[in-house]
């Protein structure tokens, strides 16, 4: 099954959006297999945006993420990424649906709030740097009634 890297940001864990968001991808009937509160250092953070190294918002960007402690998750069910990414919404929150996470939660680009896998590898890769243990194995006994 598919799984998504969700982190939830500094601002996010500072404003008490862990429980609402967490509630988001429950309620949809995605499993929820990792979960850690944790800060992570300067090169940790630059080697998760590794790819937006050569933007002129990457140094913004790792302050941000350094900046407080984080919500790291993995998110499990079947187009998890894709539907993951419906529901955080547009990267710049002023583009952002509402209904969607950002669009409800945000107003600006740096500081959006959440961060999702924008596609399978690159999920597959922000799980094995932030879960180097592995997801947590389990199956959720609702599984019958959410999926046929
Ligand atoms: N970001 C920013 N300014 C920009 C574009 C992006 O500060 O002009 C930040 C924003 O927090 C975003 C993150 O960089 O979530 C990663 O950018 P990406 O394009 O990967 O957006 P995402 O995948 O998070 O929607
Ligand atoms: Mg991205």
């Amino acid at each position: 099954m598919e799984q998504t890297f969700i982190m939830i940001k500094p601002d996010g864990v500072q404003r008490g959006l862990v429980g609402e968001i967490i509630s988001r991808f429950e309620k949809k009937g995605f499993t929820l297999k990792g979960l850690k509160l944790l800060t992570v250092e300067q090169s940790f953070a630059e080697k998760h945006y590794e790819d937006l190294s050569k933007k002129p918002f990457f140094p913004g960007l790792v302050q941000y993420i350094i900046s407080g402690p984080v919500v790291a998750m993995i998110w499990e069910g079947k187009g998890v990424v894709v539907t993951g990414r419906k529901i955080i919404g547009a990267t710049n929150p002023s583009a952002s649906e509402p209904g969607t996470i950002r669009g409800d939660f945000a107003i600006d680009v740096g500081r959006n709030v959440i961060h999702g896998s924008d596609s399978v590898e690159s999920a597959n890769k922000e799980i094995g740097l932030w879960f180097p243990e592995g997801p947590t194995n389990w199956q959720s006994s609702l599984h019958p009634w959410i999926y046929e």
